[in-house]
């Protein structure tokens, strides 16, 4: 049986092991020039940069995304480095006020409690909310009872403000919330938040090697299964038969890859470009075309020669200067105002490798794309640069040694989002999970043919890696994948 995976991806990846190690001839098609662009980083200068892969979290003992990495003999590849388990990411407020995120709920509601012990009560009562249903993104859990929860429906912000009233404490306990799932407190739904901030409250940390060292792994042991992956060749045509069956593609190339079950992973937004006209209705075709997405990113990379101690197992986050919670994630705020994540990939004997990345709006880029992917209008790389120079110096509000230390080595925009990872709009998470929009699921109107990628359960690794299972359980089975993960899970 013949399975081709749309992507690269973690989640094409992710499914492509899962069919692989159950039978199937796998092909995974990649449109980017390089295969999995966000997990694979990038080097330039001798360093090492991560570029869809920085924070990782339930990668602990018993974790969600541990147990699935070891279903798929991955994570014996690799090397866990936790992030400390007292400063994971140390967080600037405009006050000047810097919260040192520590580990584990506990911990987490000790220096909460210790920082604003007028909202002790509300913030263990927040946070046990948190804990009850963080356990909703594991692939195995109990999604009849998620869906039944009294909490269901509610928003972060309609929970957050049931039991705490300084907004410093709200923006806290959500931040990162609107920095790896782009959601403002108003629009993450309060069990997707639990599931998935709530793994990073339990855990979180990286890999030995980062982006590059996870897609190796998984990449070898999809090798070892006679697994393939063909890149910069992406599907231009899904072949539909008349019984609106899938039952192939065709590659930018003109090549041919018949299919028996074909799962694309790409954003759903993409789909109409590679599907017959009239394969899907119409009002399906608009569902997929208008799903709202993420905000984009600008990304700036470089290195220094002096160690940071701050970036030494931890990350720095600096929260947005604004009064208003509706605007954290606004690319109409000044630079020097914006959300930023500042993170390391690696430390070598010549420095150490920064990535430093902040909300930025699609539309403020559009003007600057060419006809082609990839081709850009005159003006971009000085608008590029004079950003770039703005956002270390708003960096250097936490970190003031990049100011005579920090080399940049290369600028990323929505629009190298847009063009290296297919996202539309240069979304930087994809399809927005958020309260007023009715994510897609992995079953699809077109027969052999199923969705998975970050848009069906939601972004991050961890998202990601989740929808595969979700995608690939819908195919094989449910009950017959987890109990194959609970026999392989240590
Ligand atoms: C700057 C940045 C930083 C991030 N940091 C973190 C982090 O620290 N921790 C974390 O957990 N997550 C992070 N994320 C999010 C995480 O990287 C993503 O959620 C995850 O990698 C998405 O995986 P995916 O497989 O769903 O999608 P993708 O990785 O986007 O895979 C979809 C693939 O489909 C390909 N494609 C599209 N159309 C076609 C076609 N027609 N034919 C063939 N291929 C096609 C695309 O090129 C793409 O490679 C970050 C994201 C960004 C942008």
């Amino acid at each position: 049986m013949q399975c081709v995976v749309i992507g690269s991806g973690c989640a094409g990846l992710t499914s492509a092991l899962i069919m692989a190690k159950n039978g199937y001839n796998v092909t995974v098609v990649e449109k980017s020039v390089r295969t999995a662009p966000l997990l694979q980083g990038f080097e330039r200068k001798g360093f090492y940069f991560d570029t869809g892969v920085h924070c990782l979290s339930g990668l602990d003992a018993g974790g969600p995304l541990r147990s699935l990495l070891e279903y798929l003999n991955v994570y014996e590849k690799l090397t866990y480095l936790p992030f400390s388990k007292d400063n994971s990411f140390a967080v600037h407020f405009p006050d000047g006020l810097v919260w040192q995120m520590p580990q584990g709920y506990d911990a987490l509601q000790t220096s909460l409690v210790a920082l604003f012990p007028q909202e002790e009560k509300g913030i263990k009562a927040f946070l046990q909310e948190v804990r009850a249903l963080s356990h909703t993104y594991q692939y195995n859990a109990d999604f009849q009872a998620i869906a039944t929860h009294p909490l269901a429906s509610k928003s972060f912000k309609d929970v957050v403000e049931q039991f705490i009233s300084e907004p410093q404490v709200k923006m806290c306990l959500g931040i990162l919330s609107n920095l790896f799932c782009g959601l403002l407190e108003s629009e993450a739904p309060f069990v997707f938040f639990a599931s998935s901030i709530g793994t990073y409250f339990r855990s979180s940390g990286t890999f030995k090697g980062g982006g590059r060292a996870l897609f190796e792994a998984m990449q070898a042991e999809l090798t070892n299964l006679d697994g393939r992956i063909v890149y910069n060749n992406g599907v231009a045509d899904v072949i539909v038969d008349d019984n609106r069956q899938a039952t192939g593609v065709v590659l930018d190339d003109g090549s041919y890859l018949s299919s028996d079950m074909l799962i694309a992973t790409c954003h759903p937004a993409c789909l109409s470009d590679i599907l017959p006209e009239a394969s899907l209705r119409r009002v399906r075709k608009t569902y997929y075309q208008e799903l709202e997405s993420t905000t984009s990113l600008l990304g700036v990379y470089g290195y220094t020669t002096k160690p940071i101690e701050e970036l030494v197992q931890s990350n720095v986050i600096i929260a947005s200067d604004t009064a208003s919670a509706d605007d954290v994630l606004s690319a109409e705020l000044p630079i020097a105002k914006r959300q930023m994540l500042i993170t390391s990939s690696e430390t070598t004997k010549h420095g150490t490798s920064i990535s430093l990345f902040t909300p930025a709006a699609y539309t403020e880029w559009a003007r600057f794309e060419g006809k082609k992917p990839h081709q850009r209008i005159n003006g971009y790389v000085e608008k590029k640069h004079a950003v770039a120079a703005e956002i270390v110096l708003a960096a250097t509000r936490a970190l003031p040694e990049l100011k005579d230390y920090f080399s940049i080595v290369s600028v990323t925009t929505p629009l190298t989002i847009k063009d290296y990872c297919n996202a539309p709009y240069g979304a930087g998470y994809g399809v927005k999970h958020s309260v007023n929009q009715l994510p897609p699921t992995a079953a699809f109107p077109i027969k052999n043919m199923l969705l998975s990628g970050q848009a069906i359960v939601g972004p991050g690794i961890l998202g990601a890696m989740t929808a595969g299972f979700v995608t690939c359980g819908d195919i094989l089975g449910h009950t017959h994948l987890q109990s194959e993960i609970k026999n392989a899970v240590k």
